[in-house]
């Protein structure tokens, strides 16, 4: 038996809990990994509260991260001993996650441990750092360099923000922090932030196109945010879109694409390929400042989890929370 949070749903209702769950029901995968730590996401607190539809197979084990050390492997890139960390590609959603003492994966999903990160240090970053990295590798793919102006970070103070901030400022980039957190205004500085923006400046319905500022964007929030950002973005400019915290919608014209050349850039780490990943984990390695993780993130048991997860979705924790799941 091991400790684990199941999500279930039947008549009784949409619940998840902490409980012992038996070895013998693990879903099928070639490798088995005993768990170090695993973090909290947005897509973690969506599915443990149920406040959106992310889990597709009950009951699931949530934790769409996780880091820990092979137990069992009938996969040739793997030894037992060897330290791995798992991103995305469904696992927290369709298949058992990483907020559980055990895990069985696929080995094709994992990566080896970068040697510049501790276990801990790799969750920290989480999904929600290796997606920053995948966003600032997505505006330098379209040519964004530091010259050519601010760029405009928004959701700054949760988790994808937080490092996009770090690891944007540690390059030279100007960074703009949009917060709707006042209080949050020094520790943002602390990462690298240049300035901060109230988010209420462009939560707001604007115009198609407004007074021309960002070179960049990273953006984690969606809707009127992404809209306004857009219509602000610089002649030649790129937003990156990763998120929804704000809203699935996008309330935009599609004046600054044809009239000032703006790039919008999706990003998604769930599906993205091993190779682009590997090279966010390296890039990582070089260019984030791993005494900045310390501010970054907070650490909580497994028990804590469930109801940390609905102070997440609330916008009210700051940065990463990485998850002892041995205690
Ligand atoms: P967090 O909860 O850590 O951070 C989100 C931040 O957004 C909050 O801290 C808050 O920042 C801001 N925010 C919260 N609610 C609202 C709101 N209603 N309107 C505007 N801003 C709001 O989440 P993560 O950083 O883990 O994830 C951020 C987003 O990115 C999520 O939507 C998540 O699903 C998405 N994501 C997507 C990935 C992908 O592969 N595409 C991967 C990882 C995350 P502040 O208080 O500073 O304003």
């Amino acid at each position: 038996m091991f400790k684990g949070i199941q999500i279930n749903k039947d008549e009784a209702g949409y619940r998840a809990a902490l409980q012992d769950i038996d070895e013998a029901s693990l879903p099928d995968g070639d490798v088995t990994v005993r768990v170090q730590y695993s973090t909290l996401n947005y897509k973690d607190g969506l599915a443990m509260t149920g406040r959106g539809p992310v889990v597709r197979k009950f009951p699931m084990v949530p934790g769409i991260d996780l880091v820990g050390m092979v137990e069992g492997t009938t996969n040739a890139d793997y030894q037992v001993g060897d330290t791995v960390v798992l991103n995305g590609w469904g696992v927290g959603e369709g298949h058992w996650g990483g907020l559980a003492q055990l895990a069985r994966l696929k080995g094709d999903w994992l990566v080896p441990l970068p040697a510049a990160f501790t276990p801990r240090q790799a969750m920290a970053i989480g999904t929600a750092g290796y997606t920053a990295m995948l966003c600032v590798l997505a505006l330098e793919r379209h040519g964004v360099t530091p010259e050519q102006g601010e760029i405009v970070v928004t959701g700054a103070a949760g988790g994808v923000g937080s490092v996009a901030v770090a690891l944007l400022a540690k390059l030279g980039y100007t960074v703009v922090a949009v917060s709707g957190r006042a209080s949050e205004a020094d520790y943002l500085k602390s990462l690298g932030a240049a300035e901060i923006l109230d988010r209420a400046e462009l939560s707001a319905p604007g115009k198609p196109l407004a007074r021309e500022r960002w070179a960049g964007a990273v953006d984690v929030v969606g809707s009127h945010v992404l809209a306004n950002i857009c219509a602000q973005t610089r002649y030649g400019g790129v937003v990156t879109a990763c998120g929804l915290a704000g809203g699935a919608d996008l309330p935009a014209t599609v004046m600054p694409f044809i009239l000032r050349g703006v790039t919008l850039a999706g990003v998604d780490s769930v599906m993205c390929p091993r190779p682009r990943r590997l090279e966010a984990w390296q890039r990582l390695a070089r260019d984030l400042d791993v005494t900045k993780l310390e501010a970054i993130a907070t650490e909580i048991a497994l028990s804590e989890a469930i109801p940390v997860a609905s102070q997440l979705l609330d916008g009210k924790v700051r940065g990463r929370v990485i998850v002892d799941v041995n205690r």
